[in-house]
C-alpha cells in the first residue's frame, strides 16, 4: 500500500491548485451571487485536460486515472461547488459512461468533444416522482422506424439549461420493469427538446440547474447507448458507482476549503486578549474536523485507486466513501460556522457559501440514507452491494 501521490498526479493537483487561485477564487462569489454560469471557466478547466483524467489518450482524455480526477475534483471543490459539478456533467456521467457502455462510433463521436468542454453534457435521471426511486422514472421511448421517440420529463437536471448533449434514461419496455429501462445519447438541440426556468436553490447557483421536457424528440437508433435495449438500469448504477466517486471527492474538497477557512479565523479574531484560535476548544472542534477530513479522503483515495486497479465493481467501498465524505462535509460545515460565529453567519466569508454547498452532498447521487441502506443490505447479507 502506497500512500504517496504519483508525480504525474501532484502535477495536475499542484496545476488545479493553481487554476483555483488564480482563475476561480477572484470571482466565485460574485458568480454565485449573479447566478452567473461560469462557461469560460469550464472551457479552460477542459483545455487543462481536468475532464480527461479517467478517459483514454484515443478519446480525448490523459488516461492519469480515477485517482488522478479525484484530486483535481477535490481541489476545485475546496472554493466552487458550481464548477464540481462540471466534473459529473463532462466526465463521469456522460464521458465515461459513454466509454464504458456506447459503441465504437459513439464514443468516437462523444466523448472528446465532452472531455475537451466543446459540447456541455446533462444527465437524465430524475424526475418528478422518480427520484431515490430510480425504476419508477416515466419516460418512454418508443421504436419507430430507424429512430426513437422520446416523450417524458426530467426534474433537477444539472445543465439542463445549457447543455448540448445529455445521457438521457427512459423505459423501452415498461412491462420488464428494470429490464425494460434503456440508455439514449441526445442532442439537447433537437425539436421537441425543452427546458423549464432555472431552478432556485440554496446554493451552487452558478450552476444551472432545472426541467427537461422531450415532447416526441426523435433519437436516431445509433443514439441507442451500447445498442442494446434493456441495458439502461445496469448503465444507471455502474454511472452512479462513478459519479458517487466524484460527489466524494468534491464533499472532501468543501471540508478542506472550510477548515482553510477556519484557521485562517481562527489565527486572526482576537477575544479575552488573544487569538480564539488559542482556546483548547476551538482547538477541539478544528482538530475533529481535520481528521474527519483526512478518513474521509482516505476512504475516497481507496475507491479511486481500487478502480485505477480494474475493480470497477467496488460499490460497497464507494457507497460508503460518498456517505461517510458528505456526512463530514456538513459536520465540518458546522464546526467552521461555530468557530467564525456571528461572521460564520454573514456572507462577507466564504464559510456561509460554503455551508450551503455542503448541504447538497448529502443529497446528490443518492441520498445518505439510500448509501445506508446499500451499507446495511450487504452487511446483513440480504444483497451483495459489490459486482
Ligand atoms: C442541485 C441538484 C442537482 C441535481 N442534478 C441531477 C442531475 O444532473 N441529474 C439527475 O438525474 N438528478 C439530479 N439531481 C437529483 C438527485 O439525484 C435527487 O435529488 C436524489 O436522487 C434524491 O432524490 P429526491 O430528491 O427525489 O429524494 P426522495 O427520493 O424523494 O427522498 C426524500 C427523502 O426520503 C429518503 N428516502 C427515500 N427512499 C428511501 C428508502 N428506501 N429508505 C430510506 N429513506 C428513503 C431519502 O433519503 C430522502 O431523505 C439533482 C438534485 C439537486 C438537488
Amino acid at each position: 500500500m502506497d500512500f504517496e501521490l504519483s508525480e504525474e498526479i501532484k502535477a495536475i493537483q499542484e496545476m488545479a491548485r493553481k487554476f483555483t487561485q488564480n482563475e476561480i477564487t477572484p470571482r466565485v462569489a460574485e458568480d454565485e451571487e449573479n447566478h452567473t454560469f461560469q462557461r469560460d471557466i469550464i472551457n479552460k478547466m477542459g483545455e487543462l485536460g481536468f475532464f480527461g483524467c479517467p478517459i483514454p489518450e484515443e478519446y480525448g482524455g490523459s488516461n492519469l486515472g480515477f485517482l488522478a480526477h479525484t484530486v483535481v475534483t477535490e481541489e476545485i471543490s475546496r472554493v466552487s461547488g458550481s464548477l464540481r459539478a462540471a466534473f459529473n456533467m463532462q466526465t463521469m456521467g456522460t464521458a465515461r459512461e459513454v466509454f464504458q457502455f456506447g459503441t465504437d462510433e459513439q464514443k468516437k463521436k462523444y466523448i472528446p468533444k465532452l472531455v475537451s468542454a466543446e459540447h456541455l453534457g446533462c444527465i437524465g435521471i430524475t424526475e418528478a416522482n422518480a427520484g431515490s426511486d430510480v425504476s419508477s422514472m416515466k419516460t418512454r421511448a418508443v421504436k419507430k422506424g430507424n429512430k426513437y421517440i422520446l416523450t417524458g420529463s426530467k426534474n433537477w437536471i444539472t445543465y439542463a439549461q445549457v447543455a448540448d448533449v445529455g445521457v438521457i434514461y427512459a423505459y423501452t419496455d415498461p412491462t420488464k420493469k428494470y429490464k425494460g429501462m434503456s440508455g439514449f445519447i441526445v442532442d439537447m438541440h433537437s425539436r421537441g427538446v425543452s427546458t423549464g426556468p432555472t431552478a432556485t436553490k440554496m446554493g451552487w447557483n452558478a450552476c444551472p440547474t432545472g426541467e427537461l421536457f422531450f415532447d416526441d424528440v426523435e433519437v436516431p437508433e445509433e443514439n441507442l447507448l451500447g445498442g442494446e435495449e434493456g441495458r439502461g438500469f445496469e448503465c444507471v448504477m455502474s454511472g452512479l458507482n462513478n459519479t458517487r466517486l466524484t460527489a466524494a471527492a468534491g464533499a472532501v474538497g468543501v471540508s478542506h476549503g472550510l477548515i482553510d477557512e477556519a484557521k485562517k479565523y481562527a489565527n486572526e479574531r482576537e477575544q479575552f486578549g488573544r487569538p480564539i484560535g488559542k482556546f483548547q476548544m476551538v482547538q477541539e472542534e478544528l482538530a475533529r474536523m481535520i481528521v474527519e477530513t483526512e478518513a474521509a479522503r482516505l476512504m475516497v483515495y481507496k475507491c479511486a485507486v481500487q478502480k485505477d486497479a480494474g475493480n470497477h465493481g467496488n460499490v460497497l467501498e464507494t457507497v460508503m466513501a460518498k456517505y461517510y465524505s458528505c456526512d463530514v462535509a456538513s459536520r465540518v460545515a458546522d464546526g467552521a460556522l461555530r468557530i467564525l460565529g456571528a461572521y460564520g453567519y454573514s456572507s462577507e466569508y466564504p464559510v456561509e457559501r460554503l455551508f450551503r454547498e455542503a448541504k447538497l452532498y448529502q443529497i446528490l447521487e443518492g441520498s445518505a440514507n439510500i448509501q445506508k441502506m446499500i451499507i446495511a443490505t450487504d452487511a446483513l447479507g440480504y444483497r451483495k452491494a459489490n459486482r
